[in-house]
């Protein structure tokens, strides 16, 4: 048997699901959103300290094919995006973890002054440690996992793998390769929710002072952030609803002042960003500027938790707003 609804019936019954989806999303997390986000999850991959002229502002994109024509395509590229901060490794990633301009010490000495999304996440959804994780090939990115905040710190603490054999530092870089091992395992075991992995393979090559193997570092970066997507996308935990945020922590100086970064030059603080996943239009490109703080506030929209005092502008490809 079967039931005929008229379409004029169909339509006001479709309307109603939809209002009172609205209502329930709008209502399930700390900021108000004006649609349900898909993503229930979201990674953020640092390429470490490549410049723009290397990544997005080559139109051929010859140092990252793979993200080129396996993400990008999959996803909104941000060609305008810059580190308004300190142009260093720690600084710039505790920035992207917590939404703001971070002035810590590029030693690893010192944790992000203010609470990590990685805190704020797992205190809004009563997750344990095992949903939040960073995994980092610098051993120094340790703090990552927490604050110095005197209310957070040791609280709400990320699931930290970084390092030689992920025990922190003082053990020393490891290979990108490790790290994405380690992503991986991570991955399975655990299926995190929030994620951060740093490949440090650009920066260590750039140091070096020598042109072709930095970028051959750019290209095996690149290789490992799509084998990385890839498996994303074919787990069933991730697949659908977790958003990839491609970036970087910092570029370098510019033309043949390759080998060094840190001060506020355009090439120290011109970087890319690619974010691709359930949220994100598929092809786009966004050539408003956009700065590093717009990633964790992007992410806690999505996520459905605050950022109390940040800065940070959620993109507004989220929203599917109309833009400037
Ligand atoms: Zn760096
Ligand atoms: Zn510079």
């Amino acid at each position: 048997m079967s039931v005929r609804i008229p379409p004029a019936a169909a339509l006001i019954l479709l309307s109603i699901v939809v209002a009172v989806a609205a209502c329930v999303a709008q209502a399930a997390g700390d900021t108000p959103s004006r649609h349900s986000h898909v993503a229930k999850n979201a990674v953020i991959v640092v390429m470490d300290g490549v410049r723009c002229s290397e990544f997005l502002c080559d139109p051929k994109h010859e140092q990252v094919p793979r993200i080129a024509t396996g993400i990008m395509p999959a996803g909104t590229a941000y060609t305008n995006f810059w580190d308004d901060g300190l142009t260093e490794t720690n600084p710039g990633h505790a920035t992207l973890v917590t939404g703001f301009h971070e002035r810590i010490a590029n030693d690893g000495s010192e944790l992000p002054a203010h609470p990590t999304i990685f805190q704020l996440f797992r205190k809004a959804t009563r997750a344990d440690a095992s949903a939040a994780w960073a995994v980092t090939s610098k051993d120094k990115l340790a703090v990552l996992g927490d604050s110095s905040d005197p209310g957070w710190k040791g609280r709400f603490t990320a699931s930290v793998d970084a390092g030689k054999g992920g025990r922190g530092l003082g053990s020393g870089y490891r290979e990108d390769k490790e790290t994405f091992e380690r992503a991986l395992l991570i991955l399975r075991r655990d299926h995190p929710r929030l994620m951060l992995v740093n490949f440090k393979g650009p920066d260590a090559a750039g140091h070096g002072g020598d042109w072709q193997a930095y970028l051959a570092a750019v290209r095996g970066a690149d290789e490992l952030v799509a084998r990385l997507w890839e498996l994303l996308r074919a787990d069933p935990f991730y697949a659908g609803t977790t958003d990839l945020f491609v970036t970087n922590d910092h570029g370098r100086h510019c033309g043949a002042g390759f080998a060094n970064h840190g001060d506020g030059c355009q090439c120290c603080r011109h970087i890319g960003l690619v974010a691709t996943g359930p949220d994100f239009p598929k092809g786009e490109v966004d050539d408003v500027r956009r700065e590093q703080i717009d990633i964790p506030a992007t992410i806690a929209h999505v996520l459905g938790f605050g950022i109390p005092g940040a800065q940070g502008r959620v993109l507004p490809e989220v929203e599917g707003a109309t833009r400037p």
